[in-house]
Formats: structure tokens, sequence, C-alpha cells
């Protein structure tokens, strides 16, 4: 068992040999070497895993779940050369799918982020962050989080919510920068806050969407009222987004791929989890993040998806970590702390789950599998022997 709890470094998992964990309802109640079980726990129930490993449940912490339509007509002509900026000045990309978006009622993106969750789920991810950000106006943005509570129900032990209103700028407003900017401060954010939709706020900052000052001025409104700060920052270009991140206290800067050797000192200063997104990397060909750079520097990188219909159409964790491994160049200790504790750490979620600790949520799968170096070395779904969620067995 590797228990992945909140301390040492990156590549510390602190992995127990023949290990037992004890729940009661949905919270860890104890765990250590089986031979240790206190004897109060020896007639209890019990599930037996068989010689596999038991990990906590996977977390993704990045994720744009709630879209309309598809864009794999963008994935063809990128792969006939076209480039994901030059696809999206042509009418493509984010503002595609907020026309899609836009045009699907709440109940229809329910239903289809409830069939996307359920196959989230059987590759062992037991919680998930989401966040608006393709609706643009106050009542489609409203839609999209509405859809992710009630989503919360029974779905995921956990699902946090993140208010996107700046992933770009709507068509309507592409003239008129700061009049959205007032509409998300003035407008969007209040409603947000008072109706409790949304644990943080995100922008997209980059040359193409918002820059570094208007970002600024959205994630400090977000802070009063009570949102935590979240950012897109450095994919494409290097343009501060980690410096920014460092100096609005954000929980996360997300992306970095072109992130500066000054804003990998900020955020190690400032305590910013980095949250490596692979999958955008491969599918938009874009270079990867060298997670090794920052974990050296004393950065805590966390590991997600970004599933979205346009740059990462795959909410495969299993792809994540292997290409956060291969091209990232963590290993896979490292690799595992960064989709559990950190993951957890990255939604501020890690008091509650993300390591195998008495008084977490009893969140856990079993693979069947030596070590988890197997596990990620041979990238096989079909590993995972049970998945247990908030104490229940719910796989198979
Ligand atoms: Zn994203």
């Amino acid at each position: 068992m590797y228990t992945c709890k909140d301390e040492g470094l990156q590549i510390d998992v602190f992995p127990i040999h023949n290990a037992a964990l004890a729940w009661v309802g949905d919270t860890i109640i104890w765990t250590g070497k089986e031979k240790y079980l206190p004897e109060r726990l020896l007639n209890d129930e019990i599930v037996d895993a068989g010689g596999g490993i038991v990990v906590p449940g996977f977390i993704d912490c990045h994720t744009h779940l709630a879209f309309g339509g598809w864009r794999s007509e963008e994935f063809e002509m990128r792969l006939k050369g076209k480039s994901y900026l030059e696809i999206a000045k042509t009418g493509g990309g984010i503002l595609s799918t907020v026309k899609a978006t836009r045009e699907s009622s709440e109940d229809e993106l329910f239903q289809k982020c409830h069939l996307i969750l359920e196959r989230i789920k059987r590759l062992g991810v037991t919680a998930i962050e989401c966040k608006s950000g393709y609706g643009l106006t106050l009542a489609d943005e409203l839609k999209l989080l509405k859809v992710y509570h009630r989503l919360k129900k029974p779905d995921l032990s956990t699902i946090k919510t993140t208010f996107l209103g700046a992933h770009t700028f709507p068509q309507e407003f592409i003239h008129d920068r700061q009049g959205y900017i007032q509409l998300l401060i003035d407008k969007m954010l209040p409603i947000i806050s008072e109706d409790n939709l949304a644990d943080f706020c995100d922008v997209f900052v980059e040359d193409s969407a918002f820059s570094t000052s208007e970002a600024r001025e959205i994630l400090n409104a977000g802070k009063k009222f009570g949102l935590i700060p979240k950012l897109h920052a450095d994919q494409l270009t290097s343009c501060g987004g980690a410096e920014l991140a460092a100096e609005t206290g954000a929980i996360s800067a997300d992306h970095l791929e072109q992130i500066s050797d000054n804003g990998i000192r900020e955020m190690a200063r400032a305590n910013v989890i980095a949250v490596n997104l692979p999958i955008a990397s491969l599918y938009t060909q874009q270079p990867y993040l060298n997670c090794r750079k920052l974990v050296d520097a004393g950065v805590k990188v966390a590991v997600a998806t970004d599933f979205n219909p346009g740059s990462a159409p795959s909410y495969d964790i299993h792809l994540a970590m292997l290409l956060s491994c291969n091209h990232g160049r963590l290993t896979t200790d490292e690799c595992l702390k960064a989709v559990t504790i950190y993951a957890a750490k990255a939604i501020a979620e890690e008091n509650e789950i993300g390591s195998l600790e008495p008084g977490k949520k009893a969140d856990f799968i079993v693979l069947d599998v030596p070590d988890f170096r197997f596990w990620i070395y041979h990238h096989n779904g079909a590993d995972i022997r049970n998945i247990f969620l908030k104490g229940t067995q719910i796989h198979p």
C-alpha cells in the first residue's frame, strides 16, 4: 500500500508492505502493517486485496467537463498542419464550443456529463475539478456551474468547481475587452459567490486571451468574493503567468509549458502547486512541461488531464501519468504523488482526500500489479481490480 501522505518530497510516497487498511462508513480509521492490526478490528468484515497494491483514488484536478458538441474536425485540421491559434482565428477553437454550449440545455449538458463521469470513475478517479468557461454570458456560465452542482450528489466523492468566465473574450465583446471584464466582475462574480456555485476563480493568461494586468484585476475581484485564484498560465508563450500566480496567492498555476526561470522561483517561494497537463501537449503538438526542473526547484507538481473538446479530448488520467513520466521526466513515485495528495492540494481538499490515513475518506483502488512503477510502465487499465469510493466498492 502507498499512503502518499503529505510529508517529505515529491518522491516520498510512504509505502507499507503487507499492509492493512480499516475503515468505518466512509472514513479510514487505521492503516499499517497487517500484523499490527488492532485486535478489536480482527472480527470485522475483511476484503482481501489478493496481493495487489492499494493506492489512494486518483484525483483529476483540472477538467473542463461540461461543454456542447465535440471538435474532432479540428483534430484532423491539426494533422494537416494548421496550428491551434490558426484554427481559433478561423472561427474554430474555444468559440465554436461556446456556440455549441450556449445551444445546449442544462439537462442535455447534465446527461452528457453524467455519462462521461461514469467512465472517468472506472479509471480509478474518485475526485475531480470542473471548470465553467464555455458559456461566457451570465446565464450560460451559471448553467454550467449548476450542472456541476447537480452532479455532486452521489457521483464522485468530491467535485470542486471553478469559475472560468475569463476563458476567452466572447465574440460580442471582441472590441470591448474592459466591458467583458466588468461583466465578469460586476455581474457574474457576485451571483456565483452568493449562490455558492464555485470554489475557485480561474483566468486563461495568454497573448491570445487575457493579459496579466487583466487577469490580476479579475483574480483580485474573485478573491473579494471568496473565490481562490487559479490560472491557466504560460501555455503557449512565457507571459508572466507563473509570477502572477505567486503574486495573487493562487492555489495552483496550470500548464506552464513556457514558464520562465523566474516564474519557477516565484512559484516555489509562494508555494503554488504546478499542474502538469501533458495531454494538451500531445494533442496540440506543443512542447511538454519539464516537471523535473520544477520539482528540483522545490515546486510541488500535480498531474491532470485538462479534459476538454479541443486541446485535450481524452480524460484518461493514466495517459496523463505516462506522459508526465516519459516527457515531463517525473519518476513513477513522483507521479503517484502528483495524482493523489498534491492533486488534492491543488483543489484545497488535502485534509479530506489524497492519502490513506486515519480521518481521510476511504477512496482507494486496488491495482493488480507488483508495484506502482509497473502500473505506469504497463499502461493497462485492465489492471484495476477494485475501486472503493467513500468506503463502498463501486468496481467491479
Ligand atoms: Zn484547461
